[in-house]
């Protein structure tokens, strides 16, 4: 179903019409209201009156997550703080919070895209939302909340955690749609099997998963393991939240961009340089609805594809890949460009193990060593030492082809790698350099 007929649907040259005189809105409040950006536009050369098409968004400069740092918590807030009815934060891994904040306007902006993605998602008004995403300062939990209320559908706020509780909710209530990163959704399926629970026979039907990167692969799992439809979703605080993209059911392929309040680019992420449709590289969005917190070219760090080709779902908004990792969570092993995710799709091509992994990166002398620490499944486990090397071997070449970097492969017994109920925590960088 499309929540939005209308903007949903608007032919290319309406959309990208509607976008420039936004883009241009925007670019006149921050100029008025934020001093970092007056003198960013002053220092580029232009004004906002200078924008006549998209193509002027290329001059425009940009905006990075020091950026926001620089002028934490506050400084970049383009309306006083009377008019900010809602903050939320994430926290940095290092060092300050991301803080961000929404007029009323912008909290409505907000679950209208969220209610356009679970529409996309297959979600229905009749649904039952079980959203397990944490709800505090993080964007996830009332992002996805005030969406389901928008569309009408009823809600279950049972945010993260408490897992035991989450299937016996699950089971009584009836949950038809499951809102969770998808490392959680595979905790579940577990809980459920160690109670006893037959996860694949409950009423859910869909399942929304983002905030962290994951893999075809893993998709596959997770419809298996929970016989249900799973859904890529995606957002960052900084932009507005969960809601910037979502894959549609129909096609499941690419996330749809929700143009006509985000205008999507993807440019090299050393030259800064913007890329054509169909070229990986750094994705940017500039919000062109936002009141409080709007950003210019702003630079999320995912590495990502836009695909402009038509959609059988109808949609006419441009498709992004899934994120196939963050060019700051990129690992460097011994010159080696990894992403995490690249990892975990070698191991999910692999019979036997089970998609929990731990990377534990170190130097030795002055030799960077990758060790892949994977959780073998009950029917891969084995006491015969001989077999359990053979599938450690097969492994570390799998990895090695396909990947080019030299990896120690351990092997380690079901469950025994510590669970997330959130985001998952994949990589120990032991490395002090
Ligand atoms: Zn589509």
């Amino acid at each position: 179903m499309i929540w939005d007929q209308e903007f949903e649907t608007l032919p290319r040259k309406d959309l990208e019409a509607l976008q420039t005189k936004r883009l241009r809105e925007t670019a006149e409040r921050v100029y008025g209201a934020v001093p970092f950006y007056k003198k960013k536009f002053d220092e580029a050369g232009m004004r906002p009156g200078d924008i006549h098409s998209l193509k002027d968004l290329g001059h425009l400069p940009f905006t990075t997550k020091s950026d926001l740092r620089d002028y934490y918590p506050f400084g970049l807030f383009a309306v006083p703080m009377e008019q900010v009815v809602r903050i939320h934060a994430s926290s940095g891994t290092t060092g300050k919070q991301t803080v961000v904040g929404y007029t009323r306007r912008d909290i409505n902006t907000w679950a209208e895209v969220m209610a356009r993605s679970l529409a996309a998602a297959g979600a229905q008004r009749t649904d039952m939302i079980h959203n397990a995403y944490g709800y505090g300062l993080f964007t996830g939990g009332l992002g996805i909340h005030y969406g389901a209320e928008k569309m009408g559908a009823s809600v279950i706020p049972i945010s993260g955690g408490n897992s035991k509780r989450q299937i016996i909710v699950m089971k009584d209530f009836g949950s038809t749609v499951l809102t969770c990163t998808p490392s959680y959704a595979l905790f579940l399926a577990e809980t459920a099997e160690e109670m006893g629970v037959d996860i694949r026979k409950l009423k859910l039907r869909v399942g929304i998963f983002g905030a962290e990167p994951w893999s075809e692969k893993m998709r596959e799992e997770i419809e298996r393991k929970l016989n249900i439809d799973a859904i890529d979703i995606f957002g960052l605080s900084e932009i507005i939240g969960p809601g910037v993209s979502i894959e549609c059911i129909e096609a499941k392929r690419g996330l749809h961009i929700f143009e006509d309040h985000f205008i999507p680019e993807i440019i090299h992420p050393q030259t800064g340089k913007a890329l054509p449709y169909g070229e990986k590289g750094e994705l940017v969005f500039t919000t062109i609805t936002k009141e409080a917190f709007p950003l210019i070219r702003y630079r999320t760090r995912d590495i990502s594809v836009l695909y402009p080709e038509p959609c059988k779902c109808g949609r006419t908004h441009v498709r992004m890949e899934r994120v196939s990792g963050r060019s700051d969570d990129m690992l460097i092993i011994r010159g080696v460009n990894v992403f995490p995710s690249q990892i975990e799709s070698v191991l999910m091509n692999v019979e036997g193990v089970e998609p929990h992994y731990l990377l534990i990166v170190d130097r030795q002398g002055n030799l960077d060593t990758l060790e892949v620490q994977v959780e073998v499944n009950e029917k891969g486990f084995s006491d015969e030492v001989k077999e359990l090397q053979v599938l450690g071997r097969r492994i570390e070449k799998d990895i090695k082809d396909l990947l080019g970097v030299t990896a120690v492969v351990k092997l380690v017994e079901p469950k025994t790698l510590q669970r997330s109920e959130g985001k998952a925590q994949r990589v120990v960088d032991k490395r002090k350099i």
